[in-house]
């Protein structure tokens, strides 16, 4: 891996290659300010999926949907190193541990913070919620609006992908599905 002085210079060639010159004073402290940024931009590299979901509860029996809806998140798509950003939606249903509700948007951040697909996110976070809580479903569905769709290539600026990850009873039950829906929309 590149050490931090690398990864400035590597910015510095890209601004010369896109202006020929980087000495201007506004372009001075972006290759420091680019890294910087990606602190927090990556950071899901540095959380610990195992640890955002091991403090569990007791679920006293409740055997419905728990459906954490409307998360905004911001990743960075992989092919083109351009934002795409949008919400998602996670549900599960607890067999008999529960886990704090904000850990479900914390998992959303740990996958989205990284070099990504949409894809991999929505299944990333299913497999997590099925390995770690072993619910009788899991499901997550993500809404998002792509910069390299929006700023180059067909530059459609209002088309949204969606993609989703149904898991157990989410999967083999479309009444279960049918009431996820309801409660999403
Ligand atoms: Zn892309």
């Amino acid at each position: 891996m590149s050490n931090r002085q690398e990864a400035e210079e590597a910015v510095r060639v890209i601004l010369n290659y896109i202006e020929g010159d980087h000495q201007r004073e506004g372009l001075l402290d972006t290759p420091k300010r680019v890294i910087d940024s990606f602190s927090e931009i990556y950071a899901g590299y540095q959380e610990d999926i195992e640890s955002i979901l091991s403090s569990t509860f007791n679920a006293e029996g409740y055997d419905g949907i728990v459906l954490l809806k409307d998360i905004d998140f911001h990743s960075t798509c992989e092919h083109h190193l351009q934002p795409f950003k949008g919400k998602a939606h996670v549900a599960y249903i607890p067999v008999d541990r529960i886990v704090g509700i904000s850990k479900l948007a914390r998992l959303v951040e740990a996958h989205a913070r990284r070099l990504q697909n949409q894809e991999r996110i929505t299944q990333n976070i299913a497999q997590d919620l099925v390995t770690h809580l072993s619910p009788l479903g899991a499901a997550v569905i993500i809404e998002a609006s792509h910069g390299c769709m929006q700023c180059r290539g067909v530059k459609k600026l209002n088309s949204v992908m969606t993609t989703s990850s149904m898991r157990g009873v989410f999967f083999e039950k479309s009444e279960a599905r049918a009431e996820l829906m309801h409660l999403i929309r």
